[in-house]
């Protein structure tokens, strides 16, 4: 599906194809960098406007995770290598729409908060194995 989204001040504005789905990422990495578990929905990027409003931190070797400069929101999650991108559920025009499909390092979701409805969960471990990766965290 269609996606579209900005930036909370406006200056970063993006549109591209999604799936209608995003994920919630309790990792360590996420809940300090956002505060929270990180909602993400993966984006195939057509259009970029105000790129260069964006600041980019390289969170580990693979990932890097991408903010406007001016009001701190947070835009994408994406490879490095630039094979995969998700845009923050927040950022984006359309995320009423979108359903949850997946919940990953459930074993690090803070106390009392718990996601509604019939989605996969997966403990650290698990998603470790699923991605076919060893003791190295995706962020
Ligand atoms: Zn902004
Ligand atoms: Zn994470």
């Amino acid at each position: 599906m269609k996606l579209s989204g900005a930036c909370l001040c406006g200056a970063v504005a993006f549109e591209g194809e999604g799936t209608g789905h995003f994920h919630a990422c309790h990792c360590d990495m996420c809940l300090r960098w956002g505060g929270g578990p990180a909602l993400g929905a993966p984006l195939t990027v057509s259009e970029l406007r105000g790129e260069d409003a964006l600041s980019v931190y390289a969170s580990s070797e693979w990932g890097e995770r991408v903010f406007c400069r001016t009001c701190g929101s947070h835009v994408f999650w994406r490879m490095r290598d630039g094979s995969q991108a998700f845009a923050f559920l927040g950022a984006l025009d359309q995320a009423d729409e979108l359903t949850l499909s997946q919940e990953i390092f459930t074993d690090h979701r803070p106390k009392g908060l718990a996601l509604a409805g019939d989605h996969l969960r997966l403990t650290e471990a698990e998603f470790l194995r699923s991605i076919g990766a060893g003791a190295d965290t995706p962020d």
